[in-house]
């Protein structure tokens, strides 16, 4: 039984991600998404928001799991016995952080094996700053988000311009172990 982790930051899900966690979901047992608590970036959603978010956009992968995580990827992925670590390449700059990244990770992990999917050619140029960018100039970013999601983020883009944000897309109903700073979902 071989158990993945694909984290990220998911900032939210979009279709480029659905892709490689679709994929990556057929290749191993499991998939567990590790949504990255407290990245060095400005978010749109919260953590409880973007777990929320995935949980909607893969909801029909049976064999996919979510949890949240703070601090190393390695340990998170230690911490749930995964024994890969899947990532997406779009370009060489990709390619080339998540291969500095992948030999640091080794180092302090020799049994997670790193495990990168291509991009598809239609998402290739795909990223959440672009999706955020469109959005939050109006622009129509339904090709490239499920719609609950665009729904979320015009929703959220007007509370921020009325300033009227406040916490939680919707809560995600099974939070099922907290173990450290790892939080699992169903
Ligand atoms: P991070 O902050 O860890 O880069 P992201 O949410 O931006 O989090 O991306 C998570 C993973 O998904 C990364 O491996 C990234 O390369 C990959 N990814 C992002 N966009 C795409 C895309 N359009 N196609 C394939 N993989 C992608």
């Amino acid at each position: 039984m071989i158990r993945a982790l694909y984290p990220g930051t998911f900032d939210p899900m979009h279709n480029g991600h659905i892709d490689i966690a679709q994929r990556a979901a057929s290749i191993f047992d499991e998939l567990v998404i590790g949504v990255y608590d407290a990245p060095p970036k400005k978010l749109l959603f919260n953590t409880e928001e973007r777990v929320a978010l995935v949980r909607l956009a893969l909801g029909h992968l049976k064999n996919c799991s979510i949890v949240s995580f703070e601090g190393l990827t390695v340990e998170c992925a230690l911490g749930i016995d995964a024994r890969v670590i899947v990532r997406g390449l779009r370009n060489v700059a990709d390619f080339e952080f998540e291969s500095q990244i992948g030999l640091a990770n080794r180092q302090m992990a020799p049994d997670v094996e790193l495990c990168c999917l291509l991009s598809s050619t239609e998402y290739i140029y795909l990223s959440s700053t672009i999706v955020k960018e469109v959005a939050g100039l109006d622009g129509d970013i339904s090709a490239w988000v499920r719609p609950e999601i665009a729904a979320a983020m015009q929703q959220r883009f007007a509370e921020n311009r009325f300033g009227t944000a406040k916490a939680g897309v919707a809560d995600p109903k099974s939070v099922t172990k907290t173990r450290g700073k790892l939080t699992h979902y169903g």
